[in-house]
């Protein structure tokens, strides 16, 4: 099958060996993908990683091994990206993000679906409703991400909020933050980006007008950058909450003194509930439109992936 792999270079192979379901798993055949900056980051050496990339993807199972497999046959589906031992002290804690013996499927020891079909065990599938289409569903892992931000830290609308960031993830995070009443402000430094926003009626500040403010409660880091962490010191009150979303790899020099001295709490935050995802995407409350700024076929997942580098690029899509 046709496959986007990552062996210390990107390249399109034509023959990639089937993937097999073990005894818990189906394979699913995939309709669309998206790419985000975890996938980009990978080409850049994070994790380490080798094998087909991605892990945002909507697709019909084909089977399994086994016959548990039978009613997902057909089915319309997403999959959470971590894949657990069920065995662990952090699964047998309830915590099986946190496996220790976890694969994540196109990050860590599992192929990814940037790919014609995929392997994922049954436990990681949700139905998707009938109602959302395969556009809307692409978004379920990334938009689970951006509700875990208020699972771990309840929204409170007498709350100031500023999210750092205006790419995809930073989108998705204002929206959600602003489908529970509170008003987030959004910094970035892209001006189409911030237009976006602004045209939800979410408030937008340009990165270089920023000043430091000390006064919000929550800061959610999702620029993916050492300063997006240096501007969220600069704008969390103290004892305030500083949220990082982004894997910031090189925080090289950065002075994390005041975090000490304003006593302030950060918060890391990754995955998060694909049943309240998706349900948000059938209730139509997370504004998906301009969203995608680029569709590639799967044969022009080199391109797709320089297409996401862009600046200007948001949400870029794979057709499987
Ligand atoms: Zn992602
Ligand atoms: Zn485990």
């Amino acid at each position: 099958m046709k496959a986007l792999v990552y062996d210390g270079q990107l390249k399109l192979v034509a023959d990639y060996p089937e993937p097999k379901a073990g005894p818990d798993e189906v394979v699913v055949k995939v309709s669309l993908a998206g790419i985000c900056r975890t996938d980009l980051e990978i080409t850049h050496g994070y994790m380490n990683y080798r094998g087909v990339m991605g892990h945002e993807f909507v697709g019909t199972v084909l089977g399994g091994a086994g016959r548990a497999s039978d009613k997902w046959k057909g089915r319309r589906v997403v999959a959470e990206i971590n894949c657990v031992c069920e065995k662990c002290e952090m699964c047998l804690a309830g915590l099986k993000a946190h496996c220790l013996r976890r694969t994540t499927i196109g990050i860590a020891g599992h192929d990814g679906c940037f790919a014609e079909r995929i392997a994922v065990p049954m436990a990681n599938l949700h139905a998707v409703p009938d109602g959302v289409a395969d556009s809307q569903a692409v978004f379920t892992e990334p938009l689970a991400a951006a509700f875990q931000v208020i699972q771990q830290l309840p929204a409170n609308p007498k709350e100031r909020v500023v999210v750092i960031g205006d790419g995809r993830l930073g989108q998705l995070v204002a929206q959600v933050f602003a489908s529970r009443g509170v008003r987030p402000l959004v910094i970035g430094q892209n001006e189409a980006k911030l237009r976006r926003l602004e045209r939800m009626g979410i408030s937008c500040l340009a990165a270089t007008e920023a000043r430091p403010r000390h006064d919000a409660h929550v800061v959610v880091e999702a620029s993916g950058s050492a300063e997006g962490l240096k501007m969220a010191m600069e704008f969390v009150r103290p004892r305030g909450t500083i949220v990082l979303k982004s894997t910031i790899a090189a925080p090289g020099g950065l002075n994390l003194s005041p975090l000490v001295v304003d006593e302030v709490t950060v918060l890391g935050s990754r995955c998060g509930p694909f049943g309240e995802a998706l349900a948000a995407l059938g209730q139509g409350t997370i504004n998906l439109d301009g969203l995608v700024t680029a569709e590639f076929g799967l044969a022009e997942g080199v391109q797709a992936m320089a297409a996401a580098e862009r600046a200007e690029a948001l949400k870029v899509l794979i057709r499987c």
